[in-house]
């Protein structure tokens, strides 16, 4: 028996913490149950005064309880956890204290920052995944985050199995932990151990510990009973609609599915449990749901923050399901826990009927759905719940009885009885309340009565003196509720005697009529209480369930289920030796025969009893209806078992039918099981089987099949397949199913078993391992994906029923292994009589086939394309590719055009769109080009392929045909260190030595392209390819080299002025992209396509698309928008974007996680609010920056309306913008020729950026741009001309020194007047003179570099029609943003703030998206984005400065107390959506920053301005080169570190060292910084020191950027 308890789930978290851990941290005090742990040493309970930090200790197994609100602050140290992989478990309360309902906001805010994140849906799944978390935690060396609602399961109590200790030691042995101690020293001792874990490819991580967890759950379920999959399907096998659910949430709707399923079978709804949220897989997801079916998927999540329209949990299933190309199934949001609305019971079917609608909305506030939708309601079992006031403890030990208690509201809220009224829901309208003490909550309690509700009091106080006893609102609250109230002196038997009988012996109370004048309309109340308490008296029955087959039987049929012959788990898992009789199925089979046949008798004497008709009306026609039903071969469970209910009602008291209401059980169907082992399976002819079969009667049989048939001798030796002697009967139902392999189809095969009219014989397999006494559950598990898989363990359904009716009996559930199937079944003698009979069943089989030949069509006719329509019939060669940026596949595709050119039959694609290996070996001449990544890994296209190359031994496979040649491409300073000289070119070395290793032959030595040569790879290209062609044969056949290339020029000519055809390919939707050039051209419309990163690699391992998107960038000249337009942006965002605004380094708003059929309306309302998109990217003038917050306040109207004026200038003027985002129709296009005036039909060789600084601010960064203006302003605050500045620029390329950044030259003054034309003249020199043949050296900085400052400056002054006059004084003084409330023109005010990164989005601490939102409705003036990524509340009327004070207050957002480091940090998007970003930036700075802060602050710099700034990739977005300190990706976790740039933004910066890891980072910067500190002179900026005192030379221009580097 296990040890059971009453307990609360916090306690019994806290309870399996302690017994696993050796130190456990709580945000409060716990009632210790131990003082050892489960291996016998001690386990410490310590009370954190405050949870910002956990203070774990390496090599100490440890776990901690906290408050959801303090997961926030911890965020960096779970990174450090999951780094460091300390193996903790953190336990976590989501709830938010201002609500009744659950709280996953702070969670999902985390949700990042933690390897494993496990959800509990009740307080037993509380308690046992709080075991499975230490566990995994230990095994796994990982942080495990494990959370649970508030006040559904952390404050419920019920009572639960405990496990024995002993049994937790079988699942964490003393040794386990000991490796773990282990490896936590290790951990300390040795960082470069840590690298080394670092340096492991995450994704194949996340895929390990998803499969670890699974098999640490069977080993849970295996000693327990207790089985948890990470995500769980409940509902009907073909269910439409589904709901995707984690927490108490999901038992919630768990309980209405099932509850529906009972009464209606055929309803088609269904749940998904997510159990283990982190790390998120989406390839269990889409196999837990009936794919086949679902067209409804509705995710619901409870979440106080209600901004966000798009959940988190809503976008994981959302991304997993259209990357599956899901697109017939809808899928909505419903959001519950919002302004405290909990999920009731009604609520859920309220969803359920709304999915039914015709159309159904994508967001839902659940708490609206009954309004709109009218609910089905609450159950009237689950009604009659009760309301405890005070102490349970009043009841004593209550743990044997069935007791649900959830304290809300300063009560309990009580069920007890059946365990079918359990619902992880409180009650609502409870029917008694049992005051045990007259407090507050008692109050609250009877104020929540039902209007017939009991009173109920107990203890000597009451009885004595109720008057006294009682507080008056106590008094009036029971006088105005009309309850009945009563007395009993034995109140703690309610649970063991029921409600019925306690309150038969209760003593009426009087409520004297003072208390209220309600008081007398108590009369009725006690009626309906005394009957309503009935159905909780109901004892649950209790079945065997040792195995999850047994388990689901019960859990399917519940109380019709009937097993007829001896089970436990010794008769299931092998026999039973002791009563072999008892489970045979002759046994059972003889029981339920006997059932039949009394239930045919009594059938007979319904009949006679109808026929005589010697009863009356009522009861004849209950009992003919009955009739009909039973004797109907249509008629269903359901209708006969209601017919049934109809009869019992109408017989009871009827002398004449008595016979009748005596056997009432008769009337109801059973599902009546024989449960039986594999043993059955010998001897078949003469067996039990045999004989229940042959008999024909209505019994199903289940039968477990332990024997592991993955192994070929296992196979051969295998007994007679039930299954095909079964069907060779064919009037058997047979079903092959295995539960580790699809839970759905085993629930499927027992409904399918159940509803057939005849024998039915389910195999279920639960393979053992063999000679092992133990259970393995991994064995169990592996044993059964190989045998399913390799087909020896087919999984497939024969229903006789459906051949009836026209269709194919045999259905095939294991769909990846037809062939197998095909295979196993021929070798059975009786598959070609199936297929003699169903001649369609060998075309159902072949479909995996015939898939293959498509699939093998539609490459060699990709092929023939490539080659010329099959016309070329030189040698074949196949080009593969590893490539990552495209470098690599644009040198392949290069060398297939030759080789086409040549007369070579070419085929060319990725290594992973590779056949297979063997095929490979099938090839005549195979050239690889391959790009190396990281370090020295391979690109993620590539690697499959090798992984199955590298599988190989020589002789494997026959490689003695192949040729083969690899062109390797690479960096051999990327890695500078000598240790690292391996990394160099790996990927392309250890393929040549593999394939010479199985004996192919080499055409030629491996090309090495070094991007370090004087022409990059080029150089090596040159000359290993004529040696490759002379190799072929091929050298000397006349061929043009080249196809002819399509420049981007030429890209931009046959775009028809930017349409290219974009508008046809937004409406394919058989991709999520967009094709390339149209991708390039849609950046001309704002627009970049994008794919999730972070999600790359696991969809690729499945097979799908990447996770394409869309950013769109709105250009707004100086960052200024009205509050209509934030209101618009701010909407799009949610209802469009992944939820957030991004304000980027140059004053634009970009939204992110655009779906391509979503783009064009996006555009359109942004549009609409009068904002555009148009030239916000492209090799067109960009948004122009604007310094928005001047320091005499007057000047910026003046620069803001040139800004304007330049932006309409030169703009792009065709009206392929308009007509496909905002017409209906193409308005131009061919009809009307567009014309450019300024661009030409080839706009600008690259991009275009213009800034205008107002000094003393340089906070645009004006020497970082292509053109500059600098305000000249006179005494009367008048702008009246600019200084002008030239070529700057900031992007390069790692280990390219030809390209570089460029501080802009400074080339003289305009006045004001020509400030237009100026701009006109520069960017038309740039466009006239700029390099259009090379795009890496096509910026204008190149430009000024390649023609010459005076050449340059010559032409812009000819073509402006005069010369620049000597620049004017000016004086900058830092290149930051004015923080702070700032006096404008007309008594308006001005308010910085501060705003991390640019990201506008609400976080649970921190909501500055409502708080804009709310004060976009009603402020009067402007938001100005910032230069550096914040913003300017503008023009706040001095009337509504204070409300405006009070309000940014409200929201947080002015604050601006941070260190002057943290306020001058800013960095690039990066990861995940940048497709460049060679490593983290805006998600890592924060981060870096704060570790850096540590030496600011004991440096005493807390307030000094240094400027920080971090790039994923050397493209530079956000500035890294002109800051004091710089950081710019390089590889995964890897950053060169640059330092000494002007703290004004007037000097690049230059590389200090390279490829630095975190660790290493601090150890450099942290001591520079505390020199700074004591050596700086009086004044001197970060930057300036740097140099003074040695660390970096200073960098006077681009082209010594590279120089100089000590
Ligand atoms: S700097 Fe590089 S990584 Fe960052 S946003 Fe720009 S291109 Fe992407």
């Amino acid at each position: 028996m296990p040890r059971r308890q009453f307990i609360s789930g916090e306690n019994a978290c806290f309870n399996a913490a302690q017994v696993l851990s050796e130190q456990v941290y709580t945000y409060k005090q716990f009632d210790s149950v131990t003082d050892k742990n489960i291996w016998g040493s001690n386990t410490t309970q310590s009370v954190l005064k405050q949870s910002t930090v956990l203070p774990f200790q390496h090599g100490v197994s440890a776990s901690a309880f906290i408050k959801a609100e303090s997961l926030i602050s911890l965020i960096p140290q779970l990174y450090k956890l999951s780094q460091d992989k300390t193996g903790v478990v953190i336990h976590v309360v989501a709830e938010n204290p201002n609500s009744s309902a659950a709280d996953f906001s702070h969670i999902m805010s985390a949700r990042e920052s933690v390897p494993v994140i496990l959800c509990s849906s009740s307080v037993q799944e509380a308690y046992d995944l709080a075991i499975v978390a230490q566990a995994v935690a230990i095994k796994y060396n990982t942080p495990v985050l494990h959370f649970y609602d508030g006040k559904r399961i952390s404050h419920q109590h019920v009572t639960i199995d405990l496990v024995d200790d002993q049994v937790l030691s079988q699942l964490l042995s003393q040794q386990e932990l000991d490796q773990y101690k282990q490896h936590e020293l290790e951990q300390v001792a040795s960082s470069y151990l840590q690298y080394k874990q670092q340096q492991q490819p995450e994704q194949e991580d996340k895929q390990d510990v998803y499969q670890s967890i699974s098999e640490v759950m069977v080993q849970f379920a295996t000693l327990t009973g207790h089985h948890y999959l990470p995500m769980e399907y409940t509902g009907h096998v073909e269910a439409e609609k589904v709901v995707i659910a984690m927490g108490a949430g999901a038992s919630v709707v768990e309980k209405v599915v099932v509850d529906t399923l009972v009464s209606n079978k055929d309803a088609k709804i269904g749940l998904v449990k997510i159990r283990v949220y982190r790390p998120w897989s989406s390839a269990d997801l889409l196999n837990t749901l009936p794919r086949a079916t679902v067209k409804r998927v509705t995710v619901l999540e409870p979440s106080s923050v209600f901004t966000h329209l798009w959940n988190p949990l809503f976008l994981d299933v959302t991304a997993a399901l259209q990357v599956a190309e899901f697109d017939h199934v809808d899928i909505s949001s419903g959001r519950y826990g919002v302004e405290g609305t909990d999920l009731k019971y009604g609520q859920v079917f309220a969803l359920f009927d709304a999915l039914a609608k015709p159309t159904v909305d994508v967001d839902y506030n659940i708490a609206n759905l009954n309004l709109l939708y009218p609910a089905q309601g609450t159950p009237s079992s689950l009604k009659e719940g009760l309301y405890v006031v005070g102490d349970l403890s009043q009841f004593g030990d209550i743990s044997q009885s069935n007791v649900h208690a959830t304290f809300d509201n300063g009560f309990y809220h009580v069920r007890f009885g059946s365990a079918s009224s359990f619902v992880s829901d409180k009650i609502y309208k409870g029917k008694y309340v049992i005051i045990g003490e007259p407090s507050e909550a008692a109050v609250k309690a009877v104020s929540e009565l039902d209007v017939d509700g009991t009173v109920i009091f107990s203890g000597a106080e009451a009885i004595k003196d109720l008057e006294s006893y009682l507080s008056n609102p106590l008094k009036r609250a029971i006088a105005t509720s009309g309850a009945k109230v009563v007395y009993v002196d034995n109140v703690k038997d309610v649970f063991t005697v029921g409600i019925n009988s306690l309150l038969s012996k209760a003593k009426a109370l009087t409520v004297p009529s003072g208390w209220s004048q309600l008081a007398d309309q108590e009369s009725s109340a006690g009626q309906a209480s005394a009957s309503a308490a009935g159905s909780a008296a109901k004892t649950e029955s209790t079945l065997p369930v040792e195995t999850p087959y047994l388990k689901m039987l019960d859990q399917v049929f519940q109380d019709r289920l009937q097993v007829a012959n001896a089970v436990n788990s010794a008769s299931v898992w092998s026999r039973d030796e002791l009563n072999p009789s008892a489970s045979a199925p002759e046994y059972g089979y003889g029981k339920i025969l006997n059932q039949i046949q009394e239930r045919a008798r009594f059938i007979d004497e319904v009949e006679t009893l109808v026929k005589k008709n010697l009863v009356s009306q009522v009861v004849y026609k209950a009992l003919s209806q009955w009739l009909l039903a039973v004797k109907s071969s249509k008629a269903d469970v359901k209708t006969i078992n209601k017919a049934a209910e109809t009869v019992v009602e109408a017989v009871t008291h009827v002398p004449a039918a008595e016979y009748v209401a005596k056997n009432k059980h008769l009337l109801f169907n059973k599902s009546n099981w024989l449960i039986g082992s594999d043993a059955w399976a010998y001897d078949l002819g003469q067996s039990g089987i045999h004989h229940v079969i042959s008999q024909g009667e209505n019994v199903n049989m289940l039968i477990v099949d332990t024997l592991p048939y993955s192994s070929e001798l296992e196979r051969e030796q295998r007994k007679k397949d039930i299954g095909l002697y079964a069907m060779n009967f064919g009037t058997a139902y047979v079903a092959s199913v295995a539960v580790y392999s699809s839970y759905t189809g085993v629930l499927h095969a027992l409904m399918e078993a159940d509803a057939y009219n005849g024998p039915s014989i389910v195999l279920a397999y639960l393979p053992q391992e063999p000679n092992s006494a133990a259970v393995n559950p991994l064995y169990t598990m592996k044993e059964t994906k190989v045998s399913v898989d390799n087909g020896s363990w087919p999984l497939y359904r024969w229903n006789p029923t459906l051949e009836a009716e026209g269709k194919e009996a045999f259905s095939l559930d294991s769909q990846r292994i037809k062939k197998d199937l095909e295979k196993f079944l021929e070798r059975e003698n009786h598959f070609s009589q199936i297929v003699a009979q169903h001649p369609d069943i060998s075309q159902v089989l072949d479909v995996t086939k015939r898939h293959q030949e498509l699939k093998r069509k539609a490459r060699e006719d990709f092929a023939k394309l490539l080659s010329g329509m099959g016309a070329a019939n030189g040698p074949p060669l196949t080009v593969l590719f590893g490539s990552d940026n495209g470098n690599a596949e644009g040198v392949a595709k290069k060398i297939a055009n030759r080789a086409k050119s040549r007369g070579l039959q070419v085929k060319f694609m990725a290594m992973d769109d590779y056949e297979s290996v063997e095929e490979l070996a099938n090839e005549t001449n195979l050239a690889i080009v391959i790009s190396t990544a990281g370090q020295g890994e391979l690109p993620s296209n590539s690697r499959d392929l090798w992984k199955a190359l590298n599988s190989l031994n020589a002789g494997d496979v026959n490689f003695s045909e192949l040729n083969y040649a690899i062109f390797a491409m690479g960096d051999s300073h990327y890695w500078p260190r000598p240790e690292d000289a391996g990394f160099y070119n790996r990927p392309g070395k250890i393929i040549d030595a593999k394939l010479e290793n199985l004996g192919a032959n080499r055409l030629v030595p491996i090309g090495l392209g070094d991007d370090q040569d004087a022409d990059g790879f080029e150089t090596a290209l040159g000359l290993w390819q004529p040696e490759f062609w002379k190799a072929l044969g091929v050298k000397d056949v006349g061929a043009e080299d080249d196809e002819p290339k399509l420049t981007d020029d030429q890209m931009k000519i046959n775009s028809n002025y930017l349409r290219g055809t974009i508008a046809e390919d937004l409406l394919d939707e058989s991709t999520g992209a967009i094709g390339e050039i149209n991708g390039k051209l849609l950046k001309f419309h704002g627009s970049y396509g994008q794919d999730d990163r972070d999600i790359r690699e696991e969809r690729k391992k499945m097979g799908l698309e990447k996770a394409f998107s869309f950013m769109i960038r709105v250009r707004m000249p100086g960052g200024v928008s009205t509050p209509a337009q934030w209101l618009m942006m701010d909407e799009l965002a949610d209802s469009h974007a992944n939820g957030a605004i991004k304000m980027t380094t140059r004053q634009a708003f970009q939204l992110h996680g655009i779906l391509k059929k979503n783009l064009r309306s996006t555009l359109r309302n942004i549009n609409h609010s009068l904002l555009s998109t148009l030239a916000a990217c492209g090799d067109v003038n960009r948004n122009i920056m604007i310094t928005p917050v001047t320091e005499i306040p007057e000047v910026h109207p003046q620069v803001q309306d040139f800004g304007m004026k330049l932006m309409e200038h030169l703009a792009p003027k065709t009206t392929a913008y308009h007509e496909i985002w905002l017409a209906d129709k193409q308005i131009a296009g061919n009809a009307v020729q567009d014309f450019e005036p300024i661009y030409g039909p080839t706009y600008l060789p690259r991009k275009f950026k213009i800034v205008i600084a107002v000094p003393p601010n340089n906070d645009v960064d004006i020497f970082a741009h292509d053109l500059g203006y600098i305000a000249i302003v006179d005494a009367n605050k008048k702008v009246i001309g600019y200084n002008v500045t030239i070529g700057g620029g900031m992007g390069m390329t790692h280990g390219n020194k030809k390209t570089y950044p460029r501080p802009a030259n400074l080339v003289g003054y305009v006045p004001a007047e020509l400030a237009v034309l100026c701009g006109e003249a520069v960017m038309t020199t740039q466009r006239d003179f700029g390099d259009r043949t090379n795009r890496k050296h096509a910026r204008f900085k190149y430009t000024i570099d390649t023609h010459g400052l005076d050449f340059i400056v010559n032409e812009i002054e000819t073509r402006m029609g005069t010369k620049f006059q000597p620049a004017a004084e000016y004086n900058f003084t830092d290149n930051a943003d004015r923080y702070g409330w700032t006096k404008g023109v007309d008594d308006k005010w001005h308010f910085c703030m501060f705003i991390e990164n640019g990201k506008i989005k609400d976080w649970p601490d921190f909501q500055p998206k409502t708080g804009l939102r709310e004060l976009a409705k009603w402020h009067k003036g402007e938001f100005r984005l910032s230069p550096n990524q914040h913003l300017v509340i503008a023009d706040v009327p001095e009337a509504d400065l204070e409300k405006t004070k009070a309000h940014l207050a409200k929201y947080k957002m002015d604050n601006l107390s941070f260190t002057g480091l943290r306020l001058n940090a800013m960095a690039c998007v990066a990861l995940p959506t940048c497709g460049l970003a060679m490593a983290e930036s805006e998600r890592y700075l924060p981060t870096l920053v704060g570790l850096l802060e540590g030496a600011i602050e004991a440096a005493g710099l807390k307030d000094d301005a240094i400027t920080i700034r971090m790039t994923g990739c050397p493209n530079g977005c956000a500035r890294p080169y002109v800051a004091e300190i710089a950081f710019v990706g390089k590889a995964p976790n890897t950053y060169n570190v640059y330092l000494g740039g002007g703290h004004k933004g007037e000097r690049l910066n230059k590389l200090y060292k390279e490829s630095l890891k975190e660790e290493e980072i601090l150890a450099e910067i942290n001591p520079i910084i505390k020199r700074y500190a004591l050596e700086r002179e009086v004044g001197e900026p970060f930057g300036d020191f740097v140099i003074r005192a040695g660390y970096v030379k200073k960098t006077i221009t681009g082209m010594d950027f590279h120089e100089n580097i000590i």
